[in-house]
């Protein structure tokens, strides 16, 4: 049993803060909504006052934020968590956010004798529910080899991708990657419905052929082909717009630092960032189909 803070309990954070409760472990827990740390606290997870305040006892601290400026405000920031912690302490961010804020506060975290590994995620809501993400991790070996019994309460498959970042690089690809066949997918079902195709028929053809993909096998984002997914329930939950758009910025900036052309990975920035502003900023990403459909 390990005392853990865990800041950050949104779609993904707080469930993967029940499975590490689930798993034995003791979970001090704050996030900025309230709502959220009642639902944790219900699930066996003490609540703090502050992100500082949930830090003591822990040995382990995992963020799960929005972005790289939050995780940045919150360990190197005015009264950043780096001034209170331990120097036995793990730091465990699995935010997605650009390799260098990782690598940033890595090193802040490192010049105080602070030890932290990057280790976004994949997999989606239902996977962090179901205790079976994709963790990515980038750092030090041996933070690496201290961090697999925590992730493995919360995940099936744990990469390291590479020294401090490298977490980050690998997961931005395939967020890219992601972007590009789910738009390809909504492409290929908006047209054969119109065509008058079942949409349930044409996703098992697809998925029986060449075009077989993630987003068709288990995240349909044509509603009512799939049960348990956003786009059978309006659009709500999963993984938003306005983070698919962030994570689309930040490959493209990875793009220009490596001199890596990314045609489609831009074209996918660009329909995001068009479904953004158009309203859908709050809805799962599987709605880009909507932006192709008529009003
Ligand atoms: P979310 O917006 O649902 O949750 C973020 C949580 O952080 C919210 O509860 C918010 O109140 C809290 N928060 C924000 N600033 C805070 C602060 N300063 N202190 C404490 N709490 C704070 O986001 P999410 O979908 O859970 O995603 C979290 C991260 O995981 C993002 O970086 C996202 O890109 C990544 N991710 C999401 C998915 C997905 O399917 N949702 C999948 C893989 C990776």
């Amino acid at each position: 049993m390990t005392n853990i803070a865990f800041i950050g309990l949104g779609n993904m954070g707080r469930p993967m803060a029940e499975n590490l409760i689930k798993a034995g472990h003791s979970l001090t827990v704050y996030d900025l909504n309230k709502e959220v740390v009642e639902k944790a606290v219900t699930a066996g997870a003490k609540s703090a006052n502050s992100a500082v305040s949930a830090l003591t006892n822990a040995k382990v601290v995992i963020s799960m934020l929005p972005s790289g400026s939050i995780v940045k405000s919150l360990f190197t920031g005015k009264n950043g968590l780096i001034n209170h912690l331990a120097d036995d302490v793990l730091v465990i961010d699995s935010s997605t956010i650009a390799a260098d804020d990782a690598r940033y506060v890595a090193q802040a975290c490192k010049a105080k004798g602070i030890s932290m590994i990057d280790a976004p995620v994949s997999g989606g809501t239902a996977a962090a529910i179901a205790g079976t993400l994709t963790f990515i991790c980038g750092g030090e070996t041996d933070d690496y080899a201290k961090a697999r019994p925590i992730l493995a309460a919360m995940g099936k498959n744990i990469f390291h991708a590479g020294a401090s970042g490298a977490g980050q690089v690998a997961k931005i690809c395939n967020n890219m990657l992601l972007a590009v066949h789910m738009i390809g997918t909504a492409e290929a079902l908006n047209m054969g419905t119109k065509q008058g195709l079942d949409a349930t028929v044409l996703s098992e053809i697809m998925k029986a052929s060449s075009g077989n993909n993630w987003s068709l096998q288990v995240y349909n984002p044509y509603p009512d082909v799939m049960p348990n997914v956003p786009s059978s329930n309006n659009y709500n939950g999963g993984f938003m717009v306005n983070l698919m758009s962030k994570d689309l910025g930040l490959a493209q900036e990875l793009a220009s630092k490596s001199h890596s052309p990314i045609p489609l990975g831009s074209a996918a920035a660009q329909l995001y960032e068009l479904h953004k502003y158009s309203g859908a900023g709050e809805l799962d990403f599987s709605s880009i189909l909507q932006m192709l459909q008529e009003k």
